[in-house]
Order: structure tokens, then sequence, then C-alpha cells
């Protein structure tokens, strides 16, 4: 019996293949197809989130000691309300749409159709675990697939307790949650699966990217990056320095794929920056940041060693302006500013994913976009502090990133009407109300043909005429028709 529990705990490529044979089952019969199951598991998810509230956010106390506050609008609130909008719009989202059709195939009409993918794979990151891990489940299932879910072992609180309530409230033959780590997921990642959504670093993407193209399986990749934000002068300071600070150590102590990584500002601007900065951060979170509550903590010990590594490095020794404190027993950082680090430095050459944040100086403002296009690589994010309507034009149009936000930073998130998700090297693919749908579904070409007006020129014999009339019907006009029609050269 010791031996029976022992062996159903490992979950190998056996596991992997059993599980996504049922759920490929439950999908050809159809079940995850209809629209009642779809709104039954999207109305059960959001009873699933308001039921457990406290767990929920306990969960993520016990991973990050994040804030409950944070927990509260950043993972919580923010799946409720998709969870909402797609119960709300899925009947609009999955309606047919119409498309128009040319003189090509006249008489004819068209529509575009949404069909589920089948079953598909969901391998979320441990910084919002419980937002980032059911957040593509709800586009997956209002777009009628079934679904595995592969939480991240990093927060394993969430991880557990997602497995518990997904069980508990889904219809598990069709939604499941596998918990594990790297040999979890490599098991999972050789099925075939009919999409993959990941969300994470970019060495596992390319993991995830080689192990989807032996099947021929589309990926989402929901990556990171450097997101900047250039600070012009001439602003509202005080909402400006608030903003970037929220989107910075108000996001889960700047472990976010979206938080502010780095600042540009003038040389003649930094200083009066970094007071503010130093004035709005004292009265956030006291005069000793390391015992506030309202910082989450560094994941774990890996991650607190890479950050100390960015700010021991010789080259940005001596560049800390603000904060710099550390306390390993407990696995927190102070907020902390460096000014004026190298470009060559490593704080400036991988993403930060924590609670530093160097400012880079320029001559002039315009300067900013020739720094951030000249990293070679385009951010999940990138931000502008402004007033001035023709540099807004400027960075909008010189500026590639997964998406840009003018005076305030990480906000666009929130947003259902605007896709979230990278490009180039933060990623690919995206998601987020409609686009959620979007990126579970196949958009279906159907082509709907009478009996009537059978045109001859397609059949053979091919003759003269019937090019003419082909040349004349495909780019003439309407003269040249004619004179097809009739035979006259
Ligand atoms: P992580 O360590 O939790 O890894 C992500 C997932 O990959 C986990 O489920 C993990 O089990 C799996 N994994 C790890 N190693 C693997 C391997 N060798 N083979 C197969 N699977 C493996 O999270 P992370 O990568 O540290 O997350 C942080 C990164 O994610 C940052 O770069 C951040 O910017 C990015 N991120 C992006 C978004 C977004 O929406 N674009 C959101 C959050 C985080």
């Amino acid at each position: 019996m010791a031996r029976e529990v022992e062996k159903k705990a490992v979950f190998d490529t056996d596991s992997a293949k059993e599980v996504v044979k049922e759920l490929r089952a439950s999908f050809v019969a159809g079940k995850t197809k209809s629209y009642e199951w779809r709104v039954a598991q999207l109305k059960a998810l959001l009873k699933m989130t308001e039921e457990n509230e406290p767990q929920i956010a306990a969960a993520l106390r016990d991973d990050l000691s994040k804030p409950e506050l944070e927990s509260y609008i950043y993972e919580i609130a923010m799946l409720k309300s998709s969870c909402r909008l797609a119960l709300k719009e899925m009947k609009r989202w999955i309606m047919p749409e119409r498309a128009k059709t040319s003189l090509t195939t006249f008489p004819s009409s068209a529509e575009i159709v949404s069909e589920p993918l089948g079953v598909v794979l969901v391998i979320s990151a441990w910084n919002y675990p419980f937002l980032l891990s059911l957040d593509p489940v709800v586009g997956a299932i209002a777009a009628g697939n079934a679904v595995v879910l592969k939480p991240s072992e990093i927060a394993p609180a969430t991880a557990s307790l997602l497995a518990k309530l997904v069980a508990n409230y889904l219809d598990s033959s069709c939604i499941k949650v596998v918990e594990g780590a790297v040999s979890e997921t490599s098991a999972l990642l050789e099925q075939k699966w009919d999409k993959i959504f990941y969300t994470g670093n970019g060495r596992v993407a390319r993991i995830v990217m080689a192990a989807a193209a032996k099947h021929l399986t589309p990926v989402v990749l929901e990556l990171g990056g450097k997101s900047p934000v250039i600070v012009d002068s001439g602003i509202n300071l005080q909402v400006a320095t608030r903003r970037i600070i929220a989107g910075k150590w108000g996001c889960n102590n700047g472990q976010a794929c979206i938080s502010p990584d780095y600042i540009i500002t003038t040389k003649d601007y930094a200083p009066k920056l970094l007071d503010s900065f130093k004035r709005e951060l004292e009265q956030f979170y006291g005069k000793n940041p390391l015992e506030s509550k309202d910082l989450s903590r560094i994941v774990n010990s890996n991650h607190f060693a890479r950050l100390s590594k960015l700010l021991d490095e010789d080259k940005v020794s001596g560049k800390i302006v603000h904060g710099g404190e550390r306390d390993k027993n407990n696995l927190k950082i102070a907020p902390t500013i460096l000014l004026d680090v190298p470009l060559d430095s490593l704080i400036m050459n991988e993403e930060i994913f924590g609670p530093l944040l160097p400012i880079i100086m320029v001559d002039k403002v315009e300067d900013s976009f020739d720094v951030i296009n000249s990293s070679g690589t385009k951010p999940l994010a990138a931000y502008l502090f402004t007033n001035k309507e023709k540099l807004k034009e400027k960075f909008v149009a010189t500026v590639s990133a997964g998406g840009l936000v003018v005076n305030d930073t990480t906000v666009h998130l929130a947003e259902h009407t605007l896709p979230f998700g990278g490009v180039g090297d933060s990623g690919m693919g995206a998601y987020h109300g409609k686009f959620s749908f979007d990126a579970f579904s196949h958009k279906k070409a159907v082509l709907y043909r009478g009996f009537a007006c059978d045109a001859f020129v397609r059949y053979p014999p091919y003759t003269r005429r019937k090019l003419r009339l082909l040349q004349a019907l495909l780019g003439g006009s309407l003269l040249s028709i004619i004179r097809a029609l009739l035979g006259w050269s």
C-alpha cells in the first residue's frame, strides 16, 4: 500500500500521457465545446475565487509575503474581472464573424468561425502565481478547450492550493492541475498539445518552443525584459514618482514582468527626480523599509543571491544613492536606486526582476530612444513621463515594445481592450480580454456557395477568349469585360 502511494506521487511521461488521453477523450466527445459547459466552468472559477479569497491571500503571503492589498488587486480582483468579462462577452466572441467576398467566388457568402484548438497546456510563473496560472485558463475555457495547468514550483503554497481548488470546483475530466518542477514539466512537454501557453523566462521559453516544434504545436510565450522609463522635465514630478514606485516596488517589490527596470532622464533633471524618489519612498515604506509590511520579500535564496550579485559588481560599487540594505535571513532587499551605472554593467544587461532601480543619464531626453533601441532587445513594456506631444509621438513611433504607457507604469495590464504580450525577446502572442479567447481559438475560414453562376472560364479547354475574359474580370475595366464577353479582341 505504502509502495502504491509512493508510485502514485511520481508524475512521469506515462502519467502525462494518461492525463492528455483523458482530456482528449473529453474534448473529442465535445464536452468542452458547448456554450453551457463554458459558462458553468467560468462561473465555477469565479465562485472558487470568491469563496477562497482569504486562502489565496494566505498562500501568496507564504510564497512571497505579498501584501494583502497587492494580492487582492493584482491577483484576485483581476482574475474575477477576467471571468466576469468572459461570461459577459463570450456569446459575442463565439459568434461567427461575417467576411466579405469578392467577384472571384460570386455569388457566395463567408464567415470566420472560432473553434477550440483542443487540449492545451498552461505553464505559469511564480511571481503572480494565482493570476498567471488562471488568467490564461479563463481564455482556454471560454474558447472551449480542455486544459492542463502546471503552476510554478517556486510558489509552492499557491501551486498546491490551486491543485486543490481546481479539483474541487472545476470539471476534472477537462481541466486539471499538475504540480511539479522541471521533470514533471518535461514529461508534459513531451506530449502532443494543441497549444502551449508559457509564462516565464526566455531560457525556459526556448526549451518549451523546441518541445512544441516536435509536434508543430503553436505557442504563446509571455516573457520579460528590461522595461525602461523615460522621465522628461516639466512634469508633475510627485505624481510621476509615485506612479513609478507603484509599478516598481508596489508590484511585488519589483518582481513583476512589466515593472520599471531602469530609468532614463537628463543629467539636469536626475537630482530632482532622485530627491523626489527619496521623499516618496520614505513616506510609503518608512525609514526602515526592510521592516515594511507593504513590500514583498525576494522569492527565494537563489533570486536573493542573483540580485546581490548585481549590486556587488565592481562596476556599480559607489553607485547606490538610496537604499541598498539587505536582510539575507528574511530574504528582504530595500528599495534601492543606483545613479549613473555603466551600460556594460551586469545590472544593465539582464532583467533585474527585483527592487533595484538604476538611473541612466543622458544630455537630451530625445537621446533616451537611442539608449533603448541600441540595447538590441525589445522590452515587454516601456514608459514615458512627459507633457510634450512631440515626444509622445516620437516615443510611439520609435520604441518597439510589448506595450507602451505614457505618464504611468504597468496599468495597461488592467485594460481588457488591449492585448498583453511581448515582441521579440519579450515574447510572442498576446492575451487578456478577447485576445485570450483568440489565443486559444482557431479562426476557421468558411465559404458558402450555391450552384448558380458556374464560371465556365475555370474549366478546360483553356481558350484565348477565356484568358482574355479572366484578365478583364480580375483587373480590367467594365468595357474590357464586355469586349471579352462578346469575343472582341
Ligand atoms: P519559474 O521559475 O516559475 O518558471 C516558469 C515555469 O517554467 C515554471 O512552471 C517552471 O516549472 C517551468 N520550468 C522551469 N525550468 C524548466 C525547464 N528546464 N523545463 C521545463 N519547464 C521549466 O519562473 P521564471 O522563469 O523565474 O519567471 C520569471 C520570468 O518570467 C521573468 O523573466 C519575468 O519577466 C517573466 N514573466 C513574464 C510575465 C508575462 O506575463 N509576460 C509574467 C510573469 C513573469
